[in-house]
């Protein structure tokens, strides 16, 4: 009898289209790294609080380190595989609602970085709710594999991110999206680090 071999197709490490949709989500794809847009406005903006994580964790600024680490840190690979998934809200007043997606989204995030083989750096929702309390600032994360920086944190204009991966950056006016991506593939011309930086600054001219 023929021995027949099964072969998964990843779109990306060790990850494919079955086990996305298993973690629930819904859209998923690939960004070249140097498509994404960085932004020391984005930055200000999460001074600004409105989420009330700036200051509480290692996971968001200023404890996730500067704007150009950021950068150069996303900057060490070549692709970013973004994912999100929209959820239903009863209005656009909706908090709970968004709350609830927001746990949700939260949840397959941390399953998705559990599951992920090999090296990469994992971005997704703001805050880390790892510990009933976080150490920040008196003491190192005690689980920085654990951990997930945020999009926005590390100066992405989510809704440009969205675009070049052409998924809707908001489904519908009741819907709320959540997003999250994986950087991986490292560059082998080892131009990650300064380099990156200048050119994060150079798009920050541009903005
Ligand atoms: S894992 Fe714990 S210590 Fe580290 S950032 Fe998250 S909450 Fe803070």
């Amino acid at each position: 009898m023929k021995e027949e071999t099964e072969r998964k197709e990843y779109l990306f490490l060790n990850i494919d289209a079955e086990t996305m949709r298993e973690l629930g989500f819904e859209s998923f794809a690939e960004v070249p790294v140097d498509k994404i847009h960085f932004s020391t406005k984005v930055r200000e903006m999460c001074a600004d609080n409105k989420c009330g994580r700036y200051g509480t964790t290692w996971a968001c600024p200023p404890g996730i380190g500067t704007f150009e680490e950021c950068v150069a840190r996303c900057k060490q690979y070549e692709k970013a595989y973004v994912f999100s998934t929209a959820y239903e809200l009863e209005d656009s007043f909706d908090y709970e609602g968004m709350m609830e997606g927001h746990a949700k989204f939260s949840a397959a995030s941390k399953e998705l970085r559990k599951r992920l083989e090999g090296d990469f750096l994992m971005l997704s929702l703001e805050g880390c709710d790892n510990c009933k309390v976080c150490t920040y600032p008196d003491a190192p994360c005690r689980f920085p594999d654990k951990s997930l920086g945020s999009l926005e944190g590390y100066g992405i204009f989510v809704n440009d991110l969205a675009r070049e991966a052409g998924i809707p950056y908001r489904k519908g006016a009741y819907s709320v999206s959540y997003f999250g991506a994986v950087f991986h593939t490292r560059r082998r011309d080892g131009s990650a680090g300064a380099e990156g930086c200048a050119d994060a600054r150079e798009t920050e001219a541009t903005v």
